[in-house]
């Protein structure tokens, strides 16, 4: 099955449960300024659980574009490193607004891998909120999974949130294992970190709306948010391990080789290149623009390391902006807004490119001199704030570049020397950067994505 196949077998399916499809929101939530980006389907109906909003209906069914590059959930430094995680992903999600509740959510995911993806049985391992004896009940008795391949985990894991505030509760989660091959273990044991078993599916039983002081005050009617990665489970159904050997991003991957020069796809700075392309060219089409502060300083840092890793396979020559069509290609028909947008988003990537270009070289010399004659296994602070500086290298791209060396970079060296620039400057923003969390949005004005000036005729 093709990854666009998979996305449409999901929606109808829910859809002949009685679930509206809805269609994806934007990356920017519009709803809510404490979140950077969309980065879960439930973030459109955040107001539906907390009973801010009514809709007609109260079952509902999306796909829906997620990039997790910041914030709560950041996997920015497990790209190129693990087989299963993006900047950029579609999360697949079904929704009950005060319908129904934990039986028909679990009953749903089941009969939709085992009956309508025919997976087998054998291949799911299930997790559970260790308090949750409903839903255990539900799994072990009603759906008759052997208890071989079930477990009661923590809070850390099975109990999920949206931010630091906000609709949150007990999860349940699918996994599934890629077989023997592969190193890791099932959910809960030491080895739970490898790439074996693999999380495919979260039903979140939202019963709680968290508040600012940690308090968890119950939602009006308890509800259900579900999220399923699109490429988690179409590396399942087409039997691949990674999602990067997907047939989405084996595309992506050709045509990215054939731009930067090279043959290996299992290269894991093509595979960064390929998802950072994803990332930018959604975000940029959902009206962010690269920047030095909030969102679009993300934006900007996500393509600084793609064109870094380009600049590492041996690329001298802009290239990133030429990943567009083939994108659009792959991805044009289920976004048609992506292929609207093209022009803008090359004309913008380019640019950007063409900026960075004549710095990266001269700051990756300044780099690899000093590190030449360091001693410790730490890149100084005031080396990273040289580097960001002088050079527009963001501090993660210096640490991903000294991760590859076996090296750390000394964060808080890094952030003493920002705030003492900053203290310099007496301009405040509205956004504050968190150098590994991302960013946190202080103001609850809302965010208009770009300055007026910058701002791309057409997007909107
Ligand atoms: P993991 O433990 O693998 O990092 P997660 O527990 O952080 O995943 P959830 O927040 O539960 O993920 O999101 C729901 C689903 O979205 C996951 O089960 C997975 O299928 C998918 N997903 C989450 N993060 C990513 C990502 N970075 N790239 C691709 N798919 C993802
Ligand atoms: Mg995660
Ligand atoms: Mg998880
Ligand atoms: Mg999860």
């Amino acid at each position: 099955m093709k990854t666009s196949e998979i996305r449409q077998a999901f929606l109808q399916y829910f859809a002949s449960q009685g679930h509206e499809i809805v269609p994806s929101s934007s990356l920017v939530p519009g709803n809510d300024p404490t979140l950077l980006f969309t980065n879960a389907g439930m973030v459109q109906f955040k107001d539906v659980f907390l009973g801010r909003e009514q809709r007609q209906s109260t079952r509902a069914t999306s796909s829906q574009r997620c990039v997790r590059a910041g914030g709560k959930h950041n996997d920015l430094e497990n790209v190129g490193y693990t087989a299963r995680h993006h900047t950029f992903f579609e999360m697949l999600g079904n929704f009950s607004f005060g319908d129904y509740f934990k039986e028909d959510a679990i009953r749903f995911a089941w009969e939709f891998l085992t009956g309508v993806m025919k997976l087998p049985k054998e291949k799911l391992w299930i997790t559970v909120y260790q308090d949750d004896q409903e839903a255990e009940k539900i799994w072990l008795e009603t759906m008759g999974v052997d208890p071989e391949r079930f477990s009661r985990l923590g809070a850390d894991s099975n109990f999920w949130q949206m931010g630091d505030t906000g609709p949150c509760g007990p999860c349940t989660e699918i996994f599934y294992d890629h077989g023997a091959d592969v190193w890791g273990g099932p959910p809960g044991s030491p080895e739970e970190d490898g790439d074996r078993y693999i999380e495919i599916w979260n039903l979140v039983f939202m019963q709680y709306d968290r508040q600012p002081d940690g308090e968890l005050q119950p939602l009006p009617k308890p509800s259900v948010d579900t999220g399923m990665g699109l490429e988690r489970i179409a590396a399942v159904m087409q039997s691949v391990h990674s999602n990067y050997e997907i047939d989405l991003f084996v595309n992506l991957l050709n045509a990215a080789a054939k731009v930067i020069g090279t043959q290996d796809l299992e290269e894991k700075s093509l595979r960064v290149v390929a998802d950072h392309i994803r990332s930018c060219a959604f975000l940029i089409t959902d009206g962010v623009m690269p920047s030095n502060e909030g969102r679009g300083y993300v934006l900007r840092r996500i393509l600084r390391r793609a064109i870094r890793h380009g600049n590492k396979l041996g690329m001298k020559d802009l290239f990133f902006y030429k990943l567009v069509k083939p994108l659009v290609l792959e991805m044009g028909d289920a976004y048609p807004e992506l292929r609207q947008a093209q022009t803008q988003i090359e004309k913008i990537l380019k640019l950007e490119e063409e900026q960075f270009a004549k710095t990266l070289e001269q700051g990756l010399r300044i780099l690899d001199q000093e590190l030449e004659s360091l001693q410790a296994k730490q890149i100084p602070g005031d080396l990273v704030f040289k580097l960001y500086d002088t050079y527009g290298f963001p501090a993660d791209l210096t640490a991903d570049i000294a991760r590859e060396r076996e090296l750390t970079i000394d964060q808080t060296g890094f952030e003493q020397a920002m705030h003492q620039q900053k203290s310099r400057s007496k301009e405040a923003g509205k956004f504050k950067s968190g150098y590994h969390d991302g960013i946190e949005v202080l103001t609850a004005t809302g965010f208009t994505g770009y300055q007026q000036s910058e701002a791309p005729a057409t997007i909107t």
